[in-house]
């Protein structure tokens, strides 16, 4: 129960009020005390003093006639007071002549005489301490003459001043304590109805709360008709409570609208990147193509002079490189003109689509190229291939040409036919360059025409 929590608001409050009080309270009765001691004491004197009109009468005149019964009487009367705790009678010489309960003897010495007249000491501490009042004798006789014949002390103590006191005391600490326990329990409840309750209600409302929760429209409204501060505190958090939860939806808007531009920005980039890969594949391969068609001879599908030229330069340097010696053949159709002028173009462009491909198809080695050299001239170039063994091919490819037998009627073949010329060397011997082979076997083919044509000729 938190009414009596380590941890409880109206405890700690309580403490402090509670301990200052009990500090006033202190002082205050201590005061009050002191207070009550000096007036009990003073009642106390008068009630001595005033003795003397009760008893000083009756003392003188026993004294005067020797009646020690009646003074002894009188005495006994006087030490039962409640507020008397010892009487003496001594003589004008100061001598004690009569005394009962505590008094002070000749020797200023206090003594106990009991009513048998035998005397003991008293052991002198605060509360034993004497008051005495001390009144002299006096006989009035029959003359009106005034006899002094001694005097008389009646006594009281600081113990019967205490003792009344003490009984006031009490009646006040009862009251004190009765007072602080019933107000404790009393402002424990309040406290803690008015104010330990309404805040650990508060408190554990703020902990409950989940702001991730925005559709809540939670709460707190606290008992009680009368406003104050703690209403408001709780207006407060409710308005906070409110703001956050409306700042917090704002949030989550935004964060999903990003979520979802983020995700279109991804689908986005993703068909960018697809259309960035088939562009960039389209690209190479229209670059493959561009190529291809650069090194390919429109008419025939075969190399053209540019790839020709690009492939004997390589294998040029390749051989020259290796050692290894490099064939280059030409060949020219025979009395083309005459065949275009006879059958027409068309017919002679078909006649080129033939030898092209008839000449490529006999070549066998993977290495060979065959290219369109000029207009109705073809060649082959030939790697690690000396003219010897290359002139076998070559062969085959004029005789692959006659064996097309494609019509030529101003032939003196009666057919399509080609003179060919081979040109070889070893480049890395050779003193001359790539062009100068050509030059040879540009005359050698110059020779194959002056000298029949239709054959294959060997430059020099
Ligand atoms: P030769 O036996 O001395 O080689 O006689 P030729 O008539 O073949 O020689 P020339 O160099 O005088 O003639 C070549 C001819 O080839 C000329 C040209 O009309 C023809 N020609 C060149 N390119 C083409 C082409 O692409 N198509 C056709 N149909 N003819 C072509
Ligand atoms: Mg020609
Ligand atoms: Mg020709």
């Amino acid at each position: 129960m938190n009414f009596v929590s380590k941890h409880s608001l109206a405890v700690h409050l309580l403490r402090i009020i509670f301990g200052s009080y009990f500090v006033v309270t202190l002082i205050v009765t201590c005061i009050q005390l002191g207070a009550e001691y000096q007036h009990t004491k003073a009642g106390i004197d008068n009630e001595l003093t005033a003795m003397e009109q009760t008893f000083g009468a009756s003392l003188a005149s026993s004294t005067w006639r020797f009646q020690g019964d009646v003074q002894k009487a009188t005495l006994t009367g006087i030490s039962n007071l409640p507020v008397v705790t010892g009487v003496k009678i001594e003589d004008p010489q100061g001598r004690v002549r009569l005394a009962l309960g505590n008094i002070d003897d000749s020797d200023g010495i206090q003594t106990h005489v009991n009513a048998d007249g035998v005397r003991s000491p008293v052991a002198s501490d605060f509360l034993n301490a004497a008051i005495g009042h001390r009144f002299p004798i006096l006989y009035v006789d029959e003359h009106n003459l005034s006899h002094d014949i001694g005097s008389w002390t009646v006594y009281s103590s600081r113990h019967v001043v205490v003792k009344k006191v003490a009984y006031g005391f009490m009646l006040i600490l009862i009251n004190s304590i009765i007072k602080t326990l019933v107000l404790w329990f009393i402002f424990l409840y309040v406290f803690n109805r008015w104010l330990g309750a309404p805040i650990t209600e508060l408190s554990s409302f703020v902990r409950e709360q989940d702001l991730n929760q925005l559709n809540t429209q939670q709460s707190i409204a606290l008992l009680g008709k009368k406003q104050h501060e703690l209403h408001f505190l709780a207006d407060a958090i409710n308005a906070m409570l409110a703001s956050i939860r409306k700042h917090m939806g704002q949030n989550r808007a935004l964060y999903d609208e990003l979520q979802q531009e983020k995700e279109s920005l991804r689908v986005l980039n993703r068909s960018l990147e697809l259309r960035i890969a088939e562009r960039t594949h389209d690209l190479a391969q229209a670059n493959e193509q561009l190529k291809l068609l650069s090194l390919t001879d429109a008419l025939t599908g075969i190399p053209n002079r540019r790839c020709f030229d690009q492939t004997l330069d390589q294998e040029w340097r390749r051989c020259a490189r290796n050692g290894k010696p490099l064939m280059v053949a030409l060949f020219d159709v025979d009395w083309f003109k005459h065949y275009n002028d006879h059958y027409g173009h068309i017919a002679g462009d078909e006649v080129l689509r033939r030898v092209a491909s008839t000449l490529r198809q006999t070549v066998g080695r993977a290495g060979d190229t065959v290219a369109r050299y000029g207009g109705e001239e073809f060649a082959l170039i030939a790697p690690d291939t000396d003219s010897e063994s290359g002139l076998s091919i070559v062969h085959r490819m004029r005789d692959a040409i006659f064996s097309l037998d494609m019509p030529h009627a101003l032939s003196s073949f009666g057919r399509i036919t080609v003179s060919v010329a081979v040109a070889s060397c070893v480049p890395s011997q050779h003193e001359g360059d790539v062009n100068t082979l050509l030059q040879t076997a540009d005359a050698a083919l110059y020779r194959a025409k002056l000298t029949g044509r239709n054959q294959v000729l060997v430059a020099e």
